[in-house]
């Protein structure tokens, strides 16, 4: 199958890789000259839960993207999905499918702009990906990819790259209820990222300070609110139960976000998650000051830093 990776960082890498070797023909789209560099004259080199390979594999700049695509899987951060949209709509066909596993809210709304509902596939994926150097990558963990065409018209194509992923060794997995999944998903990003940046601390360490359940609660009451709007239930002590133990689970592990923010001075997804939280509140009357002030702290931190 002919497969672009819009946004070609840490996750797109991995994910490029895995469907390349299985056979597909990749090309890799993306937006930063020195890895578009290295990996057109030294290949992607991705360690796949540690072990290591190097594979020859296109990467363009979406103006310079040639030709129409089977598949595209999104794979930027959330604040460059609609520019990479709007560049790469030459290679969107009539029957393209364009997949989006990003983390955060509100990705249908923006796919929905660009791409027709009949061709998206949402998801949510648990595989972790980190950048080591320019075309260099590391890919861990055992998936899965949950998956779910918006449009019932869809229901074949996602089964058929569901199909595709498992043969790739990225474990697809249709779901009949992606919503619920990407809002549980963004629950546990709107809480764990975000209170361990501020914070300046890991998972553990958060899990361990006396109010935790009780600021986890605060933000979940107030994402259950957000998510009923669109149909979704989330019951916050059940969510909150399922928090604790990602808490306890995950163990010393600093989550993205402050990889991103603390460690690497990058600019966050906070608009996506809490930030989103925040605004669906006033568009539909309801009260969210915890994701406010939250958005607004983690903000303030990327101001701090200078982040444009
Ligand atoms: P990423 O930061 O690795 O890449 C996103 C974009 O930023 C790419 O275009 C990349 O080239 C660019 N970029 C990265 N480092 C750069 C640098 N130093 N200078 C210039 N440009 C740079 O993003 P990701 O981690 O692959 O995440 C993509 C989406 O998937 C996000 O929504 C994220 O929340 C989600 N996600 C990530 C993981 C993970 O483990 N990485 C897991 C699940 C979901």
């Amino acid at each position: 199958m002919k497969i672009a990776i819009a946004g070609s960082g840490a996750l797109g890498c991995g994910f490029g890789y895995l469907m390349h070797k299985a056979g597909n023909e990749v090309t890799l789209i993306d937006q930063w000259p020195a890895h578009i560099d290295a990996i057109n004259s030294k290949g992607l080199t991705v360690d796949f839960n540690g072990e290591k390979g190097t594979e020859m594999i296109p990467a363009v700049y979406p103006e310079d993207v040639k030709g129409e695509f089977d598949l595209v899987f999104t794979f930027t951060k959330s604040m460059q999905l609609a520019s990479m949209l709007e560049k790469i709509q030459p290679i969107l066909g009539e029957d393209t499918k364009v997949v989006c596993l990003l983390n955060g809210l509100g990705h249908r709304q923006t796919l929905m702009q660009y791409v027709k509902e009949e061709n998206i596939l949402m998801g949510t994926t648990v595989w972790t990906a980190g950048i080591d150097a320019p075309g260099e990558v590391h890919f861990m963990g055992k998936g899965p990819v949950e998956l779910q065409n918006i449009h019932p018209s869809g229901e074949a194509a996602a089964k058929e790259v569901v199909a595709l992923l498992t043969d790739a060794k990225l474990n697809g997995v249709y779901s009949d209820n992606v919503l619920f999944s990407i809002w549980r998903k963004a629950c546990v990003n709107g809480t764990l990222n975000v209170l361990c940046s501020i914070l300046d601390c890991n998972i553990e360490e958060f899990s361990k300070t006396e109010n935790s359940r009780e600021m986890m609660t605060a933000i979940i009451e107030e994402f259950s609110l957000a998510a009923k709007t669109e149909g979704v239930e989330l019951d916050v002590t059940e969510t909150v139960d399922y928090l604790v133990e990602v808490n306890k689970t995950v163990g010393p592990h600093y989550p993205s976000m402050h990889q991103d923010l603390i460690q690497n001075k990058r600019p966050t997804e906070v608009d996506y998650l809490n930030g989103a939280v925040a605004k669906m509140a006033e568009e539909h009357n309801f009260e969210a000051p915890t994701c406010q002030i939250i958005t607004d702290l983690i903000h303030a931190k990327e101001d701090l830093f200078g982040i444009k």
